[in-house]
């Protein structure tokens, strides 16, 4: 039995929102002078207001009303749609169940697309009035949204619980402000889904489950980021005069200049002459046509052997001053052109004569890059900033948001809080969880970050302090042409190692900046500071979920360290059967270990199937022995044995449960190890000492002797690791 419905009392006169001014209402300010969306608009138009986020789409902020067909319904959504907007308006603070902060417009035109889904939906199946809605529309709207179906209409998958919760919440809020609506209003008494919440409708996992954002391995890292750095430092620099290049040829020979026109009645033999010998004059070949250009005359009907197939008319034309080139002076100016491209040839417009540049794999030098069409030259100019951008991201871990809100002029003054140690800054605004318009914020960074944002400044056109550095960029996007050009031949002439096809997006730079953070002494503090995570830990800590999110961070950190722990042994364990030895101080005591593995593993005991039980076994050996190991600079630490650790004896830390890596004496502490993997380091240090003993002078006696005792130490050092790996014997 169908019940009937209580006749719906609609209000007499028009909506109380009628005349609004929107932004007015909603509190969001417009520059004078533009135009102010009003109530009664279809479209309301935000793109000028203040405050927005660079990153905030065009799209995103046009509400187009007109999506909802039904000019009745089409009401209702301007009404629900303002009153999230507005709610001190007189009319919406009134309702019980509406909400007293106003949606972000982001939000709003989520919803607003939301209302416009189901709206029609309901159209769709035949509704003509809100009030007819039951509780069976929802549950068949809810699964409408929820799964995806084939064209035979067989369910095929699920949607994500976001969009289950959008589908939930646009109910409710038709429901919540219903009140208000003065075209239509749906039935007061419903209530779907028992008064539940959307977010409990839609079983949104509500941020207690891991975070979705996988980091990037290694093999993805190290290629992605030397590459980008590569491209900042070293061909970054050419890049932005290329740039400049580029723009003032496109304003000198670019386009015609006013008033200019092409004559077509006679050729411009004067003119195209005197071009013609400078360019013989000076040897420089004529401007050459892309490859799409010369393929396009082909087609007219040029010959595939005509000397002046790839020659740039247009060009020429320009540099003679002329607006454009007409075929119909061939007639007479093919000879001089003809004569001067056998004399000094055609080429591509740009980077001509290129200065030259070591290949990232130190296999010599070659020219920065060929000589490029102007397209070409943008493209390479693109792909230096999307290097630019990468560095910056994957060493400061800022969102998105964040990263399209740099300025130019953002690098801040260089501090120096101690000699020799610079401090490098970044000027920034941080956009999420922030009132409109952004707080202005600072992000530490390392040089090449620092640098990189001055170069992206460079690659803008006509650069202004204030101006975006990057603006609203599709990174995701950019980085697939980025990731294509360092595989393609342009990468590959310069020595850049293959980046493997793996899709690489700000959200993974920011979770693997933070697990690399997080596996340091207090790391995982440090990795809350730098991503400006401080607030959302307080409200964790403090709030409704203590431990929340820290101790998640924490526990996936410890995992993964047991992990790359366990690795690394292996590997040791492996080099020790290869006779490549640890070098001491204690490297005795490791080698034991892996002696009474290996003996554990006796072929002679195992059972057919060898490898897999060894590979199990070796395993179980080997976990109890990583979760000793921590990682020093230059060393291994097999933390043991507090009673012995060397760096607790020198705090004077006797109780300590872990190392002091900071304190960390290697080359004297009997739980160290050094191995061939830190020989890098070593010599890098003997050669630095080296350096700075040189440069002492005669009266600094103190401070040499203390360069000299530690120069010893290095040399001694990587002479035992060199013993050691190539004796085959424990030093
Ligand atoms: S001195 Fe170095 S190797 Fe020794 S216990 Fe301390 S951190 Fe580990």
């Amino acid at each position: 039995m169908t019940a009937v419905l209580p006749a719906l009392a609609l209000p007499a006169g028009g909506s109380p929102f009628a005349g609004a001014d929107v932004c007015r209402h909603a509190g969001l300010t417009l520059p004078p002078g533009t135009r102010r969306p009003g109530f009664d608009d279809d479209l309301w138009d935000f793109t000028d207001v203040t405050g927005l986020p660079a990153s905030m789409p065009l799209a995103v902020r046009r509400f187009d009303f007109t999506l909802v067909t039904s000019p009745r319904w089409r009401t209702v959504a301007k009404e629900l749609i303002f009153a999230m907007l507005a709610p001190r308006h007189e009319a919406v603070a009134l309702l019980p169940r509406a909400a007293r902060i106003p949606v972000h417009l982001r939000t709003a035109y989520a919803r607003l697309g939301e209302a416009s889904r189901f709206l029609n939906w309901l159209a769709g199946q035949g509704v003509s009035s809100l009030g007819e809605v039951g509780s069976h529309h929802c549950e068949t709207y809810l699964f409408h949204r929820r799964h995806v179906l084939d064209e035979h209409g067989t369910v095929v998958g699920e949607r994500s619980p976001g969009t289950r919760r959008r589908a939930a919440q646009v109910i409710i809020d038709l429901l919540n402000y219903g009140e208000l609506f003065t075209a239509d209003r749906p039935d007061p008494s419903l209530r779907p889904w028992g008064g539940a919440t959307a977010t409990a409708v839609a079983e949104m996992p509500s941020g207690r489950g891991m975070n979705k954002t996988p980091p990037l391995s290694d093999d993805i890292l190290r290629p992605m980021l030397a590459a980008a750095l590569y491209l900042t430092a070293a061909v970054g620099p050419h890049a932005a005069i290329l740039n400049q290049q580029v723009r003032e040829a496109d304003q000198q020979w670019g386009r015609s200049a006013p008033g200019e026109f092409a004559r077509t009645s006679r050729a411009p033999a004067a003119e195209i002459t005197r071009l013609l010998d400078r360019h013989r004059h000076d040897g420089v070949p004529l401007p050459m046509l892309p490859g799409y250009l010369v393929t396009e005359r082909l087609a007219a009907g040029w010959a595939p052997g005509d000397p002046l197939l790839a020659v740039g008319l247009n060009t020429l034309a320009r540099q003679a001053g002329i607006s454009q080139f007409s075929l119909q002076w061939l007639t007479e100016l093919r000879g001089p052109i003809e004569a001067a491209v056998s004399e000094v040839g055609v080429q591509e417009m740009f980077a001509r004569d290129a200065a030259l540049i070591g290949r990232a794999d130190g296999q010599g030098q070659v020219p920065w890059t060929p000589p490029l069409h102007r397209l070409q030259a943008v493209a390479l100019v693109g792909v230096a900033r999307t290097a630019a951008a990468a560095v910056i991201a994957a060493v400061s871990g800022m969102r998105a948001c964040e990263l399209m809100e740099l300025q130019v002029g953002c690098r801040l003054p260089l501090e120096e809080p101690l000699p020799g140690l610079a401090r490098y800054r970044l000027a920034g605004k941080l956009v999420k969880g922030q009132p409109l318009g952004g707080t202005r914020d600072e992000w530490v960074v390392i040089e090449p970050a620092y640098q990189a944002a001055g170069l992206a400044g460079q690659l803008r056109d006509a650069p202004a302090d204030g101006d975006l550095l990057f603006g609203r960029i599709a990174f995701n996007i950019r980085y697939k042409w980025f990731r294509n050009w360092v595989n393609g031949p342009s990468g590959q002439r310069l020595g850049l190692e293959p980046i493997p096809d793996y899709p690489v997006s700000l959200r993974a730079l920011r979770r693997t900046l933070a697990i690399e953070l997080a596996y340091r002494p207090g790391g995982v503090l440090a990795a809350k500071f730098q991503l400006k995570h401080i607030a959302a830990a307080t409200t964790e800590g403090y709030a409704s979920r203590p431990g929340g999110a820290q101790a998640e961070l924490l526990a996936e950190v410890n995992q993964h360290e047991s992990e790359r722990n366990l690795a690394l042994l292996w590997d040791e364990f492996r080099n020790y059967q290869n006779g490549i030895m640890p070098a001491r101080p204690g490297a005795r005591e490791l080698t034991d270990f892996f002696a009474h593995v290996d003996e554990k593993l006796d072929p002679a005991e195992a059972p057919a199937a060898k490898v897999q039980r060894n590979d199990r076994e070796i395993r179980s050996l080997l976990t109890k022995r990583a979760s000793v190991l921590h990682l020093g600079t230059a060393n291994y630490c097999w933390f043991t044995d507090p009673s012995r650790a060397l760096c607790l004896r020198l705090a004077g830390d006797q109780a300590g449960d872990k190392p002091l890596i900071g304190m960390c004496d290697s080359a004297r502490c009997p739980q160290a190890t050094h191995h061939p993997c830190h020989r890098p380091v070593w010599a890098e240090h003997t050669e630095s000492t080296k350096t700075f003993l040189g440069q002492l002078g005669r009266p600094q006696k103190t401070e040499r002797k203390r360069l000299e005792a530690e120069y010893d130490r290095a040399v001694r050092v990587l002479a035992r690791i060199d013993e050691a790996a190539a004796s085959g014997e424990a030093e």
